[in-house]
């Protein structure tokens, strides 16, 4: 028997396929599953759906995220996911402008203008006042690479952290430590000299060649209302079920080493004519049998590690900035947060307060978080307190913590390590039947909301294309 025509379904109805996870990549693959009339069973450990990018309400009826999230100009597929849901509305998108907090309350900010990349920077370079001219020219002449590097330049530069970059380039070092250093913290939660050089010229490049590309966009609420919420409303109203509570144990295989079944912990074993995994890379790693580890396809995959991050979420009894975007901060240990008393309105009319009576609601990225899990949240809060302070010496004194939220993610979204990219798996595997999703495998955008809708996108559309092939008796 050849592996496709062990794939063909034999009970008579449409292709079942289950997906293991229920974040953004298992539940956009499964969308696109439902839409193409295959029968789709998801499977989530947690009581709730979204992942790293799932929020819940608390005892007061307030919502607590796992993580700040914003949307940059430059996706693509998941605005598409939700035009189609019909949710694209509810990105709110805030002034072309990055503003950084700095101790002692001193302020920078680059902001950009409407005109072709990348003259769109130019505001940005000359009105900048916090770098000298002489600063900022030593920049200028790396933004050739970032801009014209060829594919194969990019490829190599995932030898070398960005630090390594930054200092081959002779670039300033007052911007790798007040700019680059919140930008490679808020991208990845790692510092210049952990994360790979690729990855930073990736995104600088972006940003600098499509205009708006760098524009970023909030919730007006929560993840789960906005988001999550109405894509799992529409894969259930589509035929597709979802299963929280399952905790997967193993992916099973038969004689041929395609995967023949699911086990859950609690024993159930779950069965499908095609399987995918939308797991975190640490979880990935630990379901999949180590006969399967023997092809390196698969056994790469164990290089991969996840990075630790911390949310802080705080209440504050009055507002301390009336800044409506995200803010940088290069002093301590909150790389970026934002104050959703400003930029998100279901958060401050849950609060049922008047414009004039608005209140902070931060949310603070911590990060690097590695030598900070320890630490109460107590503690944790503490520190990011004093960071406030610091930044908003004019208004934050006066004001008071009515109430705090501490959410530690050992390990988050995968580690961009120099040497790791060559490794990223690609969706279809070598396993006629199983498929991968989730922001470690290949696409552009690395583990971000528009990295994991594309990988659940892709891991769909090749499974299409194997059932089709199938189909057609290739
Ligand atoms: C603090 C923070 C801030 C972020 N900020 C941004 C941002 O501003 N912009 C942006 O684009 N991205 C951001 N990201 C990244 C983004 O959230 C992720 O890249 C994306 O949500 C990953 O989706 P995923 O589906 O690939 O993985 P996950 O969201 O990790 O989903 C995997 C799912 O699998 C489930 N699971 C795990 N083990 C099992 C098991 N054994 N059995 C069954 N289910 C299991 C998990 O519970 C989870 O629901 C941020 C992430 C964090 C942590």
């Amino acid at each position: 028997m050849t592996a496709a025509t062990a794939l063909k379904p034999t009970h008579g109805g449409p292709s079942r396929v289950v997906i293991c996870g229920g974040g953004l990549a298992g539940l956009a693959a499964a969308k696109t599953l439902v839409d193409n009339g295959f029968e789709v069973e998801l499977l989530e450990q947690r009581p709730i759906l979204g992942g790293k990018v799932s929020s819940w309400r608390d005892k007061d009826g307030d919502w607590i995220e796992t993580g700040l999230h914003v949307f940059f100009g430059a996706y693509v597929e998941i605005y598409e996911l939700m035009r189609e849901l019909g949710t694209y509305n509810r990105i709110l998108w805030k002034e072309h402008k990055l503003t950084y907090t700095l101790d002692k309350g001193e302020r920078f900010s680059f902001r950009t203008t409407k005109l072709p990349s990348p003259l769109h920077l130019m505001p940005a370079v000359f009105e900048n006042k916090y770098f000298g001219l002489g600063e900022k020219l030593t920049l200028g002449k790396s933004l050739f690479p970032m801009l014209f590097g060829s594919e194969k330049y990019y490829a190599e530069q995932d030898n070398y952290t960005y630090q390594e970059w930054h200092q081959r380039w002779g670039i300033n070092e007052k911007m790798l430590k007040k700019m680059f250093l919140p930008m490679t913290l808020s991208l990845k939660f790692m510092p210049p000299e952990e994360i790979s050089a690729k990855v930073v010229l990736d995104v600088a490049g972006t940003f600098l060649r499509e205009p708006d590309a760098s524009k970023m966009g909030f919730l007006k609420g929560s993840p789960q209302e906005h988001l999550t919420g109405p894509l799992c409303d529409y894969i259930v109203k589509n035929g597709g079920k979802i299963r929280t509570g399952c905790n997967v144990k193993t992916l099973l295989l038969d004689e041929r080493k395609n995967i023949s079944g699911i086990e859950l912990m609690d024993g159930e074993r779950v069965t499908g004519d095609y399987y995918m995994t939308a797991l975190p890379i640490h979880k990935l790693q630990r379901v999949l049998p180590s006969e399967l580890k023997e092809n390196p396809f698969f056994g790469d995959l164990d290089k991969f590690e996840g990075v630790p991050v911390i949310t802080v979420q705080m209440w504050l009894d009055r507002q301390v900035t009336f800044i409506d975007n995200i803010l940088f901060c290069p002093d301590g240990i909150i790389p970026v947060y934002a104050d959703f008393g400003n930029t998100t309105p279901d958060y401050f009319l849950d609060q049922k307060a008047e414009m004039a009576q608005r209140r902070s609601r931060l949310e603070f990225v911590v990060a690097p978080a590695k030598n900070l899990m320890h630490l109460s949240d107590e503690e944790i809060v503490a520190r990011v307190w004093d960071n406030v302070q610091s930044c908003f010496p004019n208004s934050a004194p006066k004001a008071k913590i009515t109430k705090s939220a501490v959410v530690r993610v050992p390990q988050s979204v995968f580690a961009t390590k120099p040497g790791i990219d060559k490794y990223r798996p690609t969706q279809k595997t070598p396993v006629p039947n199983f498929f991968l999703a989730g922001g470690y495998t290949q696409q552009r955008f690395y583990d971000s909301m528009e990295g994991a809708v594309s990988s659940g996108r892709r891991a769909a559309r090749a499974l299409l294309e194997t059932h089709r092939g199938q189909a057609a008796g290739r």
